[in-house]
């Protein structure tokens, strides 16, 4: 337990973000770090509050409670073991994880102030790679063989533990890199690419095999694996069928987030086409995490102004009676992307796009609608109003999420995991859920071989 009346004493200080003026003329890390001593200090606030709702609230189980005492204490590698029992990658988490943990933390509810576990997280990890803690294991092998088909974090997840049980485990990737959306979706100035490769590059000194640029399409191709491990995501994004939907200068939020995270590692794409943000006027259809991906990205291209829509109604700030504490609160979210500018509107559904000539968009018709909620409590049933009006855009980036993948009936020896699973979700979920897959695989493994 760190120190159990700290959390009256202490306030929440959460460790801040570089000023705007500053990031959005790079695509560097927007987050900063506290000293050594005030992350301490925030450590001391997790008290033992009996029951931590915190361990319910996170995918992955992740003690904090037991991990912020050894880091309040400044045993730093005790705190790095017992982060690393249920998580395998907390670089990952403890920059882009949404914290289910500190919404459902008793302090939340208390006095709006949790606990800072996801910057704890990442203080612990970052000190173990410093410290050399962290050094590539070497794992006696079962003889079997396992093949996992896509390397983001649900598949990483999963070959890491199927490695450290004893499996020889080969991803094959269709990227020419691995990370999946961690490396071609999400923003370099949420997570930095070099944390990808040293994790995989440690995996990979641990015995993991990589192919790279092998797509998966049959099964049966890998008939020489004992089990098989999918964990190719959700690679359709949601579309939008209106008039105009093909004039140039709309396009899918992957393909703007994809390019420019590949322009940062020196890619040539020269010989496809190039969507750059700069000097346009952007629309961001959609109004969650991706879109405001697209918000930030556009900043940092020289975009002249950005409007993100969204056809469901804002939510509550603050509280929601709807979701109360310890689940996640469904409320208004503004990200750093938003800080940086941007206008934002509800209840707006967009009818079709202009063409300025040319083939090239100008503007997107847009439509006020009404949400009536059921009787039965049911789904709320959406009412165009027929109040509409023109937004000047000359660049659209549609983020409206991802469809759910269908699977055929596998035989028993394949396995589904994290989004290609669960639809699109979350980067702590696929991480749980390679991890839960993985032990699947082994107990399959041991009752079948
Ligand atoms: C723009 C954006 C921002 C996001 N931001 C956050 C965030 O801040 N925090 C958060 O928690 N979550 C975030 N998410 C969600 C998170 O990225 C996903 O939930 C998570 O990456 C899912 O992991 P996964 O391994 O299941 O799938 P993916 O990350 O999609 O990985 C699937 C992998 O499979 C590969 N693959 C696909 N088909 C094949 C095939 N046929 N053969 C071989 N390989 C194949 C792909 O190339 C990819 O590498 C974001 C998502 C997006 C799109
Ligand atoms: S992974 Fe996310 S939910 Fe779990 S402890 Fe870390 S920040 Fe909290």
């Amino acid at each position: 337990m760190g120190n159990p009346k700290a959390f009256l004493t202490v306030p929440r200080q959460e460790a801040g973000h570089r000023p705007v003026y500053e990031r959005i003329k790079d695509f560097a890390e927007v987050e900063q770090t506290l000293s050594t001593h005030d992350r301490k200090l925030q450590a001391s606030r997790c008290m033992d509050c009996g029951v931590p709702f915190c361990h319910w609230a996170c995918p992955l189980g992740n003690k904090a409670p037991e991990w912020n005492d050894a880091l309040y204490q400044g045993k730093w590698e005790l705190a790095y073991r017992l982060l690393t029992a249920t998580n395998p990658f907390p670089e990952f988490t403890g920059r882009i994880c949404p914290a289910l943990c500190e919404k459902a933390c008793i302090l939340n509810h208390f006095n709006d102030e949790p606990t800072t576990n996801r910057e704890d997280e990442c203080a612990i990890i970052e000190a173990a790679f410093r410290e050399g803690y962290i050094k590539p294991a070497a794992y006696e092998r079962n003889g079997h063989r396992v093949a996992v088909i896509g390397a983001g974090p649900a598949g990483l997840s999963a070959a890491q533990r199927l490695n450290s049980l004893g499996y020889e485990v080969t991803v094959f990737e269709k990227n020419a890199n691995a990370g999946g959306l961690l490396r071609y979706g999400i923003p370099n100035f949420k997570l930095n690419k070099y944390l990808v490769s040293r994790r995989t590059q440690l995996m990979e000194a641990e015995g993991v095999k990589f192919e790279f640029n092998s797509e998966f399409s049959d099964y049966s191709d890998y008939s020489d694996f004992d089990a098989i491990v999918i964990a190719t995501g959700t690679p359709t994004a949601r579309d939008l069928n209106v008039p105009g939907r093909d004039l140039e200068g709309v396009h899918f939020a992957l393909e703007i987030l994809s390019q420019q995270n590949r322009l940062l590692t020196g890619e040539d794409i020269s010989g496809e086409k190039r969507i750059s943000a700069e000097g346009k006027k952007v629309l961001v259809i959609g109004g969650g995490d991706t879109g405001s991906d697209c918000i930030g990205t556009s900043h940092r291209q020289g975009a002249t102004s950005v409007t993100q829509i969204e056809i469901m109604p804002k939510p509550p700030v603050g509280h929601n009676p709807d979701t109360p504490w310890p689940w996640w609160p469904v409320v208004l979210k503004t990200t750093t992307s938003h800080e940086e500018g941007c206008e934002r509107r509800w209840c707006l559904t967009t009818n079709r796009f202009i063409d300025d000539g040319n083939g090239h968009v100008k503007g997107a018709e847009v439509e006020e609608v009404e949400w009536i909620a059921a009787k039965d409590g049911g789904r709320p049933q959406m009412r165009p109003t027929g109040k509409k009006e023109v937004i000047d855009c000359d660049l659209v980036l549609l983020a409206m999420g991802f469809l759910r993948p269908e699977h055929p009936q596998y035989p028993a020896n394949v396995f589904i995991a994290g989004d290609a699973k669960s639809g699109a979700s979350l980067v702590v979920r696929a991480i749980a859920s390679g991890r839960q897959v993985a032990d699947d695989v082994d107990k399959f493994l041991k009752e079948n071989k």
